[in-house]
């Protein structure tokens, strides 16, 4: 049995996680009108995540996915979209393929490629 303690995230769960919090962010700021706060509450490992603010359903989102990242019962994480598990909800799968190909393109046409190059490899 697993416990029900979150075991410590690997660089690169973190890692995950920063780029889909700020592909998130980038997202949010084109498509939303709502206030946008910081994360808040987030687990000691992830405070980074912070700095990638968004709105409210935004954030509702973000904490889906980091909740689920910290229960993802594979010890090897997959990258999630080769993932046999699917934990996540199929409209959020939805929303994350959308997030990740909008703000993929933003930063491209913005010329922050280092970004991308900073997370991606
Ligand atoms: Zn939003």
């Amino acid at each position: 049995m697993r416990s029900c303690e979150p075991s410590p995230m690997t660089n690169k769960e973190k890692k995950d996680l920063k780029v889909l919090a700020l592909f998130t962010s980038v997202y949010c700021k084109d498509h939303h009108i709502e206030e946008i706060k910081s994360l808040s509450g987030l687990p000691a490992q992830l405070s980074s995540l912070e700095k990638y603010p968004s709105c409210a359903s935004c954030r509702d989102f973000l904490n889906y996915a980091i909740e689920r990242r910290l229960n993802c019962p594979l010890e090897e994480k997959p990258v999630c979209k080769h993932c046999q598990v699917h934990c996540y909800r199929s409209d959020y799968r939805e929303k994350v393929r959308e997030i990740m190909r909008y703000s993929g393109k933003a930063l491209i046409k913005r010329g922050r490629l280092d970004l991308l190059w900073h997370y991606l490899f």
